[in-house]
């Protein structure tokens, strides 16, 4: 079965007990056992829940992986793969992570005990030599957020098996329409569902999908464990929603390639990043192990000033944290996502205040670049 046709059939199709062709939004908590023990496979929905079942099943499969987990958030789904760790373990972590990652790693995880290092992963001698003997996983995401960096997952899996170490990809930036990281030899890939995957701003929710059914199994002891399950209304919407990732991802792609090469062209930008442009250091890498660029874009427009300046003007992309949704979004990074990244090491990585982060949606490109050009000038 083809991507597209797994989006519509894929996971479990429909409802067997009355032939509802949408799965059936299981509103309960507890489940009647015909005697202690004896049950249907479901007991109490913190534990297992077949609206969010259907939604595991579905993701699993969309990742070409064992077994799939749904939680409250990206944040409560990468937590629970945190919680997979020792005190006195150490983590490589990619240095231009989501803002929420950097801070739930560097002020939770490290003060119970963990520890980690924040490396440029598309570096890879810079991976192998932060590698030390109580080293246990790395942690990516490719390509970043906001300066799109792109590392070489194949290689990345090479080197993090030879050191028998767990490789853990966050995919939200590209969804397992564009980018299959277990295919490429990652153990774990995660999504923060709240963006292309639900893609209407509607939900807030986190996926995540292990390779090996054994790491599936300790990931749902501790997914039972800690409790940060995602409750079935928020389920059904994203399996609402992930019927059209398909569609929306072209979409998205088809406008952020045509005004990436627009922005590219003017003389007023500093820089424009988007992977998929020529230009970009990660071009010829992406194009290899993804089958798309994604739609986000990020661009240089030289001071705070100019950026309030663009802020203020767009009428089409709208200001506001998140991406991935229908409608095209506009956000300052150093002053918004990624705010919570200390001054000096925004500064280290490229995040300037000039930065403009933006989600390119389904609209009308055309509009979207008439938009774009008003503000600019
Ligand atoms: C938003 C985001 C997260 C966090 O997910 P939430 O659903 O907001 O908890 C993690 N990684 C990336 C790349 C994100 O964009």
């Amino acid at each position: 079965m083809r991507i597209k046709t797994r989006l519509i059939h894929g996971g479990v199709d429909g409802d067997p007990h009355t032939g509802a062709v949408s799965v059936p939004i299981y509103q309960v908590s507890t489940y009647k056992q015909e005697a202690i023990g004896k049950h249907k496979g479901y007991e109490y929905s913190r534990t297992g829940n077949p609206t969010r079942h259907a939604l595991e099943t579905y993701i699993a499969e969309l990742e070409n992986g064992a077994r799939g987990l749904a939680f409250g958030s990206g944040m409560a789904g990468l937590s629970t793969i945190l919680s997979m760790f020792d005190k006195g373990d150490h983590l490589i972590v990619g240095d231009d992570v989501y803002g929420g990652t950097f801070r739930v790693i560097s002020r939770v995880f490290t003060r119970l005990g963990l520890d980690a290092s924040f490396i440029d992963t598309s570096d890879l001698g810079a991976v192998e030599e932060a590698i030390r003997p109580e080293t246990k996983a790395v942690i990516i995401e490719t390509p970043t957020n906001p300066l799109l960096k792109v590392t070489d997952i194949a290689a990345l899996a090479s080197l993090t098996k030879a050191k028998n170490l767990l490789l853990i990809v966050d995919n939200t930036f590209l969804t397992p329409y564009w980018q299959n990281p277990l295919d490429l030899g990652a153990d774990i890939v995660y999504h923060s569902a709240t963006k292309y995957l639900g893609g209407h701003s509607d939900v807030v929710a986190g996926l995540v999908v292990t390779k090996d059914a054994k790491v599936g199994e300790d990931l749902h002891f501790l997914q039972n464990a800690v409790g940060g399950v995602l409750g079935p209304q928020d389920s059904w919407l994203l399996l609402r929603g992930m019927k059209t990732l398909g569609i929306r991802m072209e979409e998205h792609e088809a406008n952020a390639r045509t005004l990436a090469k627009w922005l590219s062209e003017r003389k007023d930008l500093k820089r424009v990043l988007y992977p998929g442009l020529e230009s970009h250091p990660g071009h010829e890498l992406a194009k290899k192990q993804a089958r798309g660029f994604g739609g986000m874009i990020s661009f240089d427009v030289g001071s705070g000033e100019r950026a309030d300046q663009v802020l203020s003007k767009v009428k089409w992309f709208t200001l506001a944290e998140s991406l991935g949704a229908v409608e095209s979004l506009i956000s300052v990074p150093a002053r918004m996502t990624h705010a919570s990244i200390p001054v000096e090491r925004r500064a280290e990585l490229g995040i300037t205040d000039g930065l403009i982060r933006i989600s390119v949606g389904i609209e009308d490109v055309e509009d979207l670049i008439e938009d774009l050009d008003q503000a600019l000038s």
